[in-house]
């Protein structure tokens, strides 16, 4: 079945996850470092405040912290993480499919234009996207988000020793306690 997105839906620029654990906190959207300053100017020109956090780091000793950031995120605008600030939730614009509207669309990073495809090989769909819910990772038309993905995996690509993911500080009320913020270096 091709992939097409469910009537109505905009769960994918609403509801933030903790990723990959709740001690990391909830993430942003996934940006590169060269799109950072085109998603900066666009919030500006759109009046918006954003916040951007690093993502992921990288080092080649262990005692001195990330070095180079390969991918920063763009966090929610609720207190909680969730909700991403380009989502135009306000005015009566939808989308094509009836959700909420993107006001950058044109301009999306490029994990928005993957999404809901989070693995290429074997091709793997994101099971909180409302339409691969029942899909079971069968759906096809996926060209273009594929291309995203290998993209976005390119430009990260890295031959050094040590990975940094950052903990965004970030989520529910209730898991305030759980939660860290800065570099945890990955094991
Ligand atoms: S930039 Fe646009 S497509 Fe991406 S999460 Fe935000 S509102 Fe959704
Ligand atoms: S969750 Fe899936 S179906 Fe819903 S808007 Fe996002 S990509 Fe489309």
């Amino acid at each position: 079945m091709d992939f097409k997105c469910i009537q109505d839906c905009s769960k994918c620029c609403i509801e933030r996850e903790y990723y990959p654990t709740t001690k990391f906190g909830k993430v942003g959207v996934l940006i590169l470092p060269d799109e950072k300053e085109e998603i900066e100017s666009l919030a500006k020109k759109l009046r918006l405040d954003i916040i951007i956090l690093p993502r992921i780091g990288v080092s080649y000793e262990k005692s001195v912290g990330p070095t180079k950031i390969l991918a920063y995120q763009l966090m929610g605008r609720e207190s909680n993480g969730n909700t991403c600030p380009f989502l135009d939730t306000e005015s009566e614009q939808r989308s094509p499919h009836g959700g909420y509207k993107c006001r950058i669309y044109e301009n999306r990073p490029l994990a928005c234009r993957a999404y809901p495809v989070i693995e290429s090989s074997p091709v793997t769909l994101d099971q909180k996207c409302k339409f691969c819910e029942t899909c079971a990772n069968t759906a096809t038309n996926l060209n273009q988000e594929l291309e995203s993905l290998t993209k976005i995996k390119i430009k990260m690509e890295t031959n050094a020793s040590f990975i940094w993911r950052y903990a965004t500080g970030i989520g529910e009320k209730s898991d305030t306690d759980k939660i860290h913020t800065g570099w945890i270096l990955e094991t």
